[in-house]
């Protein structure tokens, strides 16, 4: 694609796309052209942009299986990780129920989807019905109970069929840990057969292969996203008018203040409390990093850069460092599981659904899973966006017109991924230093 870089390409797809469908809009309502001519360009369009998001969808089971396999084999001795384990997970997950609450309270004190007419209603009657669960109000331990329950699949491989995240997550996660087991056999574990580390290797081997090739299919097609963007904006633009772009700039806003949020209130404080650091002198010290994680949009393309900046200038040690920031640019996205909570949530004020706590409750597992399954490649978020509607019942086709606006979404929520990445780094470190020795690996 020339020098232009993908970004670039976007940006032109958005502007003719929209440039072009908003003045068959006018001229449809004024009479100028065939109001039947409108419609018809509006409906290529989107089938143009549903072709595309084929595509996407194609990617989403072997993405997140490989990503989650390779990311828990990579953990090291599971059983020797202990404490340095146990504390990285639960800062990973606190921090990104935080975020995930922030950006829930945001949507719904901003309500940019309220009133908004983007044309989902029509997608949506024709595509998934709501599933049960968000038609009845159930308390929240039955909400609780009903996900743990759904999680664990019967037959994994109906689940990947059906395209169900929650159990391809857990059945990959579950696989992960056996296979990392297998490779750590040692004579004297249970049930040692002398052949755990052989069969832990072929199917590491495999499953890094498969995410090597995955990532490279994922960036081909997202490659094609001006294609996608083009036609769903002028789907929007053409069928919706002025609408669709007050209804985009009010949520890509309402994602922007609740990042901000927590990069600039919430990590830090932790920064403060937890791992007794000044925010500013470490946001410094990780300026590198950041400002590539900001210009790439990926958490794994930044990892050496935030390794080095973790080490290097914020005096981390890298025995921390090569635990915390590995599994971290996987697993741990405070920007992504935000992301993916407003972005449902406002989707589900688009299409005029009014959630409920308990269904908001939902939403805001389903994302914290997403963000767990996302790689830390560009847009990868969006992909998993995918999962996320389909889960609680969207329409998928709504992920079209979000993407006009995800590129600068995705550059701010993959600096807020690494930001979170290095405040775990530092925290971790704070309280390996009282241990005697450090946690051994
Ligand atoms: N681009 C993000 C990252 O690499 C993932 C996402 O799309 O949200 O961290």
């Amino acid at each position: 694609m020339s020098r232009l870089k993908l970004h670039h390409w976007i940006l032109m797809a958005m502007g003719i796309g929209a440039g072009v469908g908003l003045s068959l809009n006018v001229l449809g309502a004024r009479g100028t052209v065939d109001p039947a001519t409108v419609r018809e360009v509006a409906e290529a369009g989107k089938a143009v942009g549903d072709l595309w998001l084929r595509l996407l969808q194609m990617l989403v089971v072997p993405l997140i299986v490989s990503s989650l396999v390779t990311g828990v084999t990579g953990m090291g001795n599971l059983r020797q990780l202990g404490k340095l384990g146990g504390r990285t997970v639960i800062f990973y997950l606190s921090t990104s129920m935080i975020a995930i609450a922030t950006g829930l309270l945001m949507v719904n004190l901003i309500s940019p989807g309220v009133g908004a007419d983007l044309g989902l209603l029509e997608a949506s009657a024709e595509g998934t019905a709501l599933p049960a669960a968000l038609h009845q109000e159930l308390s929240l331990g039955q909400v609780l109970w009903a996900q743990l329950n759904h999680m664990i699949p019967k037959n994994p491989l109906k689940a990947a069929a059906n395209g169900e995240m929650l159990p391809i997550i857990f059945f990959s996660i579950f696989l992960g840990v056996f296979i990392n087991a297998g490779e750590h056999e040692t004579a004297d574990t249970e049930h040692a057969s002398g052949k755990g580390r052989e069969s832990a290797r072929v199917l590491r081997g495999f499953f890094n292969s498969l995410f090597d090739v995955m990532m490279r299919m994922t960036l081909f097609v997202v490659k094609l996203a001006p294609i996608g963007v083009l036609g769903f904006m002028l789907y929007a633009a053409a069928g919706k008018g002025f609408d669709a772009f007050r209804a985009l700039g009010l949520y890509a806003l309402t994602v922007f203040l609740a990042l901000a949020i927590h990069a600039c209130v919430t990590l830090p404080l932790i920064l403060k409390i937890f791992a007794r650091r000044s925010p500013l002198a470490h946001a410094q010290a990780m300026a590198p990093a950041l400002v590539t994680a900001f210009s790439t949009a990926s958490s794994n393309g930044t990892l050496p850069l935030t390794m080095n900046c973790v080490e290097k200038r914020a005096g981390v040690s890298n025995q921390v460092s090569s635990f915390v920031l590995p599994l971290g640019a996987t697993i741990n996205m405070d920007g992504t599981a935000l992301y993916e909570a407003v972005a449902v949530l406002f989707i589900a004020q688009v299409t005029g659904l009014e959630l409920t706590l308990s269904q908001q409750l939902i939403v805001a597992f389903t994302a914290l899973l997403a963000s767990i399954g996302a790689a830390g490649i560009p847009h990868a978020g969006t992909i998993m966006m995918l999962v996320v509607l389909s889960a609680v019942g969207l329409p998928t086709s709504a992920v079209g017109l979000i993407l006009a606006v995800d590129r600068i979404l995705d550059m701010c929520r993959t600096t807020v991924n690494v930001w979170s990445d290095s405040a775990a780094a530092a925290v971790v470190a704070r309280y390996a230093e009282n241990d005697t020795p450090v946690a051994s690996r």
